[in-house]
Formats: C-alpha cells, structure tokens, sequence
C-alpha cells in the first residue's frame, strides 16, 4: 500500500506549475495509488476537471472540493468528493448500523474492510438519492466509484462551502421566528425522511445540516437505516433528542420529544 502525496488539483490542468508553498501544503491530498486511479479515471471521464483540497477531514472520511469545466464552455460547475477512509479502526463503530440492514445483507462480510468501504459509501449514495427524490433538500448524488462519492457541491460560485447550521450566523431583525422557522422546517424534514423515504437519519444534529438562506441541507446519510432496521427507532429517539437540545438552546420553545416522535412517525 503505497500512500503518496499528489497535487490533483495540477494532474490535468497546468502540469508543473509552481505555486507557493502554502497553496501547496492545501492542495497536496494524502491518498493512496487506489484513490488517485478512481479520481484520475473520473478527470478522464470528463465527470470532474480538478479536484481540490479538503473540505473538511473527519473520522470517517475526508470532503474535497472539485470543479467541471464542460467542454461547452459553459460555466464551471462545482463538485464536492467524499472519500471514505479504509483504515480498519474506524469502522468498527459502524457495526450497529450495517447489522439488521436488510439491503446489506449479502454483501455485509465483517472481515473484508475494503468491501464493507464499499458497501457504506454505496448505503451514503443510494440514501442520498432517496432523499433527493424525495425532494428533501441534500445534496444530490451523482457518481459512486468504490469508496469514492461525487455529489452536487452545497455552497457558493466562488467554491465556499455553506456552513454547518453549528456554525450559520442568523441576521435580522426577526431572528427568534427564524429559529423557530427552521426547528419546524427540520421536523418536516424528519417527517418526510421516515414517511417516504422510511429512513431514520441516525446522526442528525446541527453538524450533519448545513445552511443557507433560511433552508436547511440535510448531509451525511451513510449511517442512515431503513425505519424497519430493528434500532431505527432508537436512532429516531436519539436524532429527536439531538436537535430538541440544539434548537432548545438557541432559544426555541421546542415541542415534547414524545410529542416529535408522534408526529414523525404517525
Ligand atoms: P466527520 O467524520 O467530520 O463527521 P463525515 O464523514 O461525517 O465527516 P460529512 O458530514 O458528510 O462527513 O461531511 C463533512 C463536512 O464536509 C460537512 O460538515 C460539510 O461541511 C462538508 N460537506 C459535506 N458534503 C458537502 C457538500 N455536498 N457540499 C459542501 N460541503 C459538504
Ligand atoms: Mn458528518
């Protein structure tokens, strides 16, 4: 397993270019030879043109930027890759979630690491495209390549990502009635996620939701479970808990957690 250090963002573009040694230390991605041929492959394809630095690097798996220049000429068109690590000690945790998962039976094999990669980033994608269709706002998926998932990018032109709602400063005079906008938005969301997705989240706070101009994204769905998985509604419990003690902080007078699960579920 050779891990080496490549600028992606110059493999195609402008092969050789020097930049300044910060530019540098951001762009340079740490991926190994498998990663690398997945995303050189996709520059081929024409489905990406550069692929950028991180996002975010979490436990589980690193966010990148990229962009699509289409050969028409059109506007350049921005792409967000995850890329799900493969180290052994992260998906241990995992477990509880791929275990009475009927859509994962068959390919659930606890000992081959690489395939259970696989299996979570391909749980991740075809979650995302039940939200999508659902029209539930996300970002919406559109290649999956072994560990490796490119999505619509949930941001600005300029490439700035939109903040988690942790990190979404809210203006104006009517602030209170926003949060109190959004804390109902979101049990919609939950709602509409359980009854026609059936899906439970099952990591939904304010670090899994991203926002922008009073809308809420719901993100990171690899973990999420079909709502007749035998924990879902432990999970729902637990994601209801989650986001009643956010908006509660923020100042909402949020409903009884009983009262949510009830109206989720019913
Ligand atoms: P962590 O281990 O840090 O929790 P994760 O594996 O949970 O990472 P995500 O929560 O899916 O991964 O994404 C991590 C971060 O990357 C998000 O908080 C968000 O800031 C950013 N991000 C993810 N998807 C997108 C997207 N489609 N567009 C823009 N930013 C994104
Ligand atoms: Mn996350």
């Amino acid at each position: 397993k050779h891990a080496a250090k490549i600028r992606l963002d110059t493999v195609k573009q402008d092969h050789g270019r020097e930049k300044d040694k910060a530019d540098r230390a951001t762009s340079e991605l740490v991926l190994d030879q498998r990663t690398r041929m997945i995303l050189l492959q996709m520059i081929n394809r024409g489905l990406l043109s550069e692929v950028h630095g991180a996002i975010s690097t979490g436990k589980e798996a690193n966010v990148y930027g990229a962009v699509l220049f289409p050969t028409d000429e059109s506007a350049p068109v921005q792409r967000a890759i995850k890329i799900y690590k493969t180290a052994i000690l992260v998906f241990k945790d995992r477990e509880r979630y791929i275990t009475g998962e009927h859509r994962f039976k068959a390919g659930a094999d606890k000992g081959n690491n690489r395939k259970m990669v696989k299996l979570w980033a391909e749980k991740e994608f075809r979650n995302l495209r039940r939200l999508h269709a659902a029209g539930i706002a996300c970002p919406e998926p559109l290649v999956l390549k072994l560990h490796v998932l490119v999505m619509e990018f949930l941001g600005d032109r300029r490439g700035y990502a939109f903040p988690r709602l942790r990190d979404a400063r809210l203006t104006g005079e009517d602030v209170e009635d926003q949060w109190r906008n959004l804390y109902i938005q979101l049990l919609g969301i939950m709602r509409r996620l359980y009854q026609v997705c059936s899906l439970v989240h099952a990591d939904l706070s304010e670090y899994n939701i991203l926002y922008n101009d009073k809308q809420l994204y719901i993100i990171d769905v690899s973990q999420s479970v079909e709502h007749d998985h035998p924990r879902a509604l432990e999970f729902l419990r637990m994601d209801i808990k989650n986001i009643s003690g956010y908006f509660r902080r923020e100042g909402v007078n949020i409903l009884a957690e009983r009262a949510v699960f009830n109206f989720i579920t019913a």
